[in-house]
């Protein structure tokens, strides 16, 4: 094995201290030296982070950081420059699975998707499409997503169809549709080089970007460091660094933030010309806000009243701010509510649309951008408005296809309830694309005994024999990156393409292939009779989607494959105004809130109720950003006698998701090899515990039985890993989310990961 750097020991590598410009470091791995380097990108977070993959004899054998690219400068972190292990691993999918007398047997690919087929017709013809749904992923790429998103809306017509983005990202897309109109992140990762102060709201950036936590702590190292405000209620690598750290109880973002922002605006620090320039609704944030002094806010939060107006101080005084939001705010109480103060804060100091200032509703994977841009979740393709008629008429006349086939009577289908309708056996055929809900989604004994139920069809497509592989009826072998081509979009708007390096294993295919594949077998056609879906290769596809995306927030039309193969990603909107892409949204002060324009009418940020159109014309922004906010509400579960402690759940560095990749890295997975419970000291005193006993930690939901860690975490919560499943331990109860709750925010429906009441007890 030959490396530019030990990343398992030293996560982040050497300083390169710096302001303006960050230096170029390229990280290096390889187990061979390689016959030829093909350009990609990392699919093992939302940095996406430029890479080369090192290939010899038709086999993956190392990857290096490219230097030329704008996100990285040649970086890569351990879950990059290890992860790609996973493709060469020797369990990989490579035939088609059905379920024959209860056991998954082989079979052929016309065998597999002729069953499927049938079974998608049989369930039309009793029920219509609406039997039909689809959960899916944010780690296949564009191209896939796209022509999921066309064969479920234009072919079947079903509204049934959303992403695991939603366990992830959901709110990152609300919050900004709240404030702005539509999705898409303002800012631009150049902006870290020069900022004077960096927010980081329950976001343990250096565990989970580890890349962008590196250009930080450059940015740290270097002269005139930025000042760091942290907000989490652990002790994490982010907030070791933090100048202020506030460490919130559980479910307490939105008071928090209400009294930041009331400290701001009381002191005068705020951009009055801005506010009435580009802004609704001041008055009636300033006063809801101006009920939580400090003190109140120490009351309810337990942060103190002294450290929120040493935190207010310098989020309302530096003249640049970079704001970073994760799931500590996206999984807890009140995602959305506590998400768009922080993009209020941007607003009312008008700290947006230029150098130095962005804000990042970040998102947790890789390609969760594209399911959202696409289509493939609870939106419409190019950030259009289901409400609105025109913009249904716009993807009618370009997929040639009567409009009301177009699923738009009412919003799509959020997951849970996707989930839900599954439970209630009015979706008989669920189809789930690169992603494992028997270790992700909450309450899994549950989501299992939805997977079993006998009048539900399941299809799996994946690499791997997951936990969720194992309850389907059929299995479809899907090749990964590295053995495919396509593009993605990172968190600040930069798209990747990632060429296909070597060929999948056995007959596994490219997701793109499988979804193409069973349009042509459903014989989808368009209004005069020709084929739905009209490309061949994921180039057509993405010329199709640049139309697609013609005129629209997410404007692609000005890159091709050929632009994106010559050396760095490229930043969304590139069309002809901007052939080079653009750093920053909104630098004119002009949101994408018009009626004719929004990707949304809005919600009621308490009660998730959506407004019509009538409703919003009548006060259309008209280009104004909008000031929302939210009172507090306590958690829906909390502890008592007997669950009297607080569960939350998060990640770990060396893993992604429910490590279906990195625990196949053997160097990653002897990194971090087992789920454990975090507790903090008193708890361990007063239970008589030290690291390494094994406890049974319980809800109202389930056990898991976990080894103890003891430190670093405040008293009265525990903290579970959530990448934990059964795939390589099926002995032991382990995974976090046996033990979540079934609850979600009412705008962004994403679920609640951050909470739950639990007892633990020494085994
Ligand atoms: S920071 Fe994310 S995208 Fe970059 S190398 Fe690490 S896992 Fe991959």
């Amino acid at each position: 094995m030959e490396q530019t750097r030990d990343s398992i020991k030293d996560i982040w590598g050497e300083r390169t201290p710096y302001e303006g410009h960050w230096p170029v470091r390229v990280d290096e791995l390889t187990e061979e030296a390689p016959d030829r380097w093909v350009q990609s990108a990392c699919v093992l977070c939302s940095n996406g982070c430029g890479m080369d993959i090192g290939v010899k004899d038709g086999r993956i054998v190392g990857v290096r950081g490219r230097a030329v690219d704008a996100v990285n400068h040649g970086r890569l972190g351990p879950k990059g420059l290890q992860g790609w292990m996973a493709n060469n691993s020797p369990d990989r999918l490579t035939r088609p699975l059905i379920r024959r007398n209860g056991k998954l047997e082989e079979a052929s690919w016309d065998e597999a998707m002729d069953l499927i087929v049938r079974r998608s017709n049989d369930i039309i013809s009793k029920k219509t499409s609406l039997g039909i749904g689809f959960y899916t992923s944010g780690q296949l790429f564009l191209e896939e997503y796209y022509t999921l998103a066309v064969l479920g809306k234009a072919g079947l017509g079903t509204p049934h169809m959303d992403g695991n983005t939603r366990l992830c990202t959901d709110t990152a897309a609300a919050a900004l549709k709240v404030s702005f109109g539509s999705d898409g992140q303002p800012g631009s990762y150049t902006d870290l080089d020069t900022t004077e102060a960096i927010l980081h709201v329950g976001h343990n950036i250096a565990s989970q970007q580890t890349v962008l936590w590196t250009r930080i702590l450059d940015r740290l190292a270097g002269e005139n460091p930025p000042k760091l405000v942290v907000i989490d209620p652990r002790e994490t690598f982010t907030a070791m660094k933090a100048t202020v750290h506030l460490v919130p109880r559980v479910g307490t973002n939105v008071p928090i933030m209400n009294g930041l922002l009331n400290l701001i605006i009381q002191a005068g620090h705020i951009n009055p010309d801005y506010i009435d320039a580009h802004t609704v609704g001041f008055e009636e944030l300033k006063q809801l806000v101006s009920q939580w002094s400090p003190e109140r806010v120490e009351a309810i939060s337990g942060v103190p009243a002294t450290k929120l107006r040493e935190a207010a101080r310098i989020l309302g005084t530096a003249k640049t701010l970079v704001s970073t939001i994760l799931q500590g705010v996206y999984q807890s109480m009140q995602a959305t509510a506590a998400a768009v103060q922080v993009n209020n804060l941007h607003l009312i100091r008008g700290l947006i649309g230029h150098t130095g200032s962005g804000i990042y509703q970040m998102n947790g994977q890789p390609t969760a951008q594209n399911t959202r841009e696409c289509g493939a979740d609870g939106d419409l393709p190019g950030f259009r408005n289901w409400g609105n008629p025109e913009h249904i008429e716009q993807l009618a006349r370009l997929w040639n296809v009567d409009s009301n086939i177009i699923p738009h009577w009412s919003p799509p289908t959020h997951a849970m309830q996707i989930w839900r309708y599954a439970e209630k056996g009015s979706i008989n055929l669920l189809w789930i694309s690169g992603t494992n809900p028997a270790v992700s989604l909450p309450q899994l004994e549950r989501v299992r005994s939805i997977l079993q139920q006998e009048n539900l069809f399941v299809v799996v497509q994946d690499a791997f024999m997951t936990e969720t592989a194992q309850y389907a009826d059929v299995v479809l072998p899907a090749a990964i990156w590295g053995e495919k081509t396509g593009t993605f979009t990172n968190v600040d708007r930069t798209v990747h393409i990632s060429h296909k390096a070597v060929d999948p294993p056995g007959e596994a295919k490219p997701d793109f292939e499988i979804f193409l594949d069973y349009a042509r077998r459903m014989d989808f056609r368009d209004k005069d009779g020709a084929p739905l879906i009209k490309w061949k290769t994921p180039e057509e596809c993405f010329e199709a989607w640049k139309e697609c995306t013609r005129g629209r927030p997410c404007d692609y039309t000005g890159m091709s494959y050929a632009k994106l193969s010559e050396g760095s990603g490229i930043q969304w909107p590139c069309n002809e105004q901007y052939p080079d892409g653009k750093p920053h949204l909104y630098e004119d002060g002009v949101f994408n809130t018009s009626i004719d324009y929004c990707e949304t009418y809005g919600h009621d940020l308490v009660t998730g109720a959506a407004a019509t159109k009538e409703e919003y014309k009548a006060k259309d922004p008209k280009g104004k950003a909008f000031l929302k906010g939210a009172d507090y509400e306590p958690p829906h579960e909390e502890p008592d006698e007997e669950f009297p402690l607080w569960l939350t759940t998060g990640r770990l560095v060396y893993h992604f998701h429910t490590r279906t990749k990195t625990g196949r890295s053997r160097q990653l997975n002897e990194a971090a090899p087992d789920a454990f419970v975090q507790v903090s000291d008193e708890d361990a005193a007063r239970y008589g515990l030290k690291t390494g006993d094994l406890v049974e930690v319980a809800s109202r939901r389930g056990k898991v039985v976990e080894p103890v860690l003891v430190g670093d975490i405040e008293p009265g919560l525990v903290f579970i890993p959530f990448h934990y499943g059964y795939w390589d331990d099926p002995g032991r109860k382990r995974a976090a989310n046996e033990l979540t709750l079934t609850e979600w925010d009412a705008v962004s429906k994403q679920p609640h990961y951050k909470y739950a009441a639990v007892r633990i007890r020494k085994i």
